[in-house]
C-alpha cells in the first residue's frame, strides 16, 4: 500500500567512499580512535523527539481506518508487506559497496529517497506490533536490558562475537 519507488539502475556502481578501503573502514567512517582503543563517535546525531511511537501508531491507524484497509492489516501481511519495504532498502544500498557514516556520497535525492523507505519499514513494524498487542516503547526497553546482560561491556570490548561464542 505504499508508495514505491524502483530505482530502475541495477548496474554495478563505482565504489566512491573514501573512508572505506579494501573492505576495512578508516576512522573517516568509525570515529576517532582513542589510545585505549575505544572510539569516539565522529558526530552526535540525534532525532527529534515526536512523533513518539505512539503518535506513529495512531496516524497509521487513522490514515488505515479513513481507506477502510483494516481489513487487509492482519498481523501476516504485515510482516510480509515490512520485509518488500526492507528489500526497497535494500535496494538504495545495492552494488555500492560499503557506505560511510552520514553518506557522504549520496544525492540529497537519494537521502530522501532512503528516509521515505526507512519511514515505510518503522510504519509497518509499529502497525505489525499493534496488531499482535506488544508494546513496543516498553519491550525495547525490556529487550535492551537483556542485551545488556547477554553483552556485558566489560567481556566484550571491540568484539563483534555473538553471545553463545564468549565462555566466563
Ligand atoms: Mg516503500
Amino acid at each position: 500500500m505504499m508508495a514505491t519507488h524502483r530505482n530502475g539502475d541495477c548496474g554495478v556502481k563505482e565504489d566512491v567512499s573514501s573512508a572505506v578501503v579494501n573492505g576495512e573502514a578508516t576512522e573517516a567512517s568509525t570515529g576517532l580512535k582513542l589510545q585505549n582503543g575505544a572510539t569516539v563517535r565522529p558526530e552526535n546525531f540525534t532525532f527529534t523527539s515526536e512523533p513518539t511511537l505512539e503518535d506513529i501508531r495512531r496516524m497509521q491507524a487513522e490514515f488505515t481506518d479513513e481507506r477502510n484497509w483494516q481489513q487487509f492489516h492482519q498481523p501476516r501481511n504485515l510482516l510480509l508487506a515490512m520485509v518488500g519495504e526492507v528489500g526497497e532498502v535494500s535496494e538504495l544500498f545495492q552494488w555500492r559497496g560499503e557506505v560511510a557514516e552520514g553518506l557522504p556520497d549520496w544525492t540529497e535525492s537519494e537521502r530522501e529517497h532512503l528516509a521515505h523507505e526507512l519511514s515505510d519499514v518503522l510504519i509497518y513494524l509499529v502497525e505489525l506490533a499493534e496488531k499482535c498487542h506488544v508494546d513496543l516503547p516498553q519491550a525495547v526497553l525490556r529487550k535492551m536490558a537483556l542485551n545488556r546482560m547477554k553483552y556485558p561491556a566489560s567481556k566484550v570490548q571491540g568484539s563483534a562475537k555473538k553471545y553463545t561464542e564468549y565462555k566466563d
